[in-house]
């Protein structure tokens, strides 16, 4: 399943580096799928094996980034 590490904020890509640190400051922003523009919420990379990634508020069956 391929993780989406980059997404558009506004008209502009950003990376999840990126998403997360403007997420701490300010947790309202609202990041978008690259792919889909579906609303996706970045993840910090996780005690397991996961790495940083955005996943889809819901599912999108036909968004290649949406998991599920
Ligand atoms: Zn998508």
């Amino acid at each position: 399943m391929p993780k989406a590490t980059t997404c558009k904020l506004n008209d502009r890509t950003i990376d999840i580096t990126e998403a997360l640190a403007l997420r701490a400051r300010k947790r309202d922003i609202v990041f978008r799928c690259a792919k889909c523009g579906e609303h996706v919420r970045a993840h910090k990379k996780g005690t397991t094996e996961q790495a940083a990634h955005f996943e889809h508020l819901s599912a999108n069956p036909r968004c290649p980034l949406s998991g599920r």
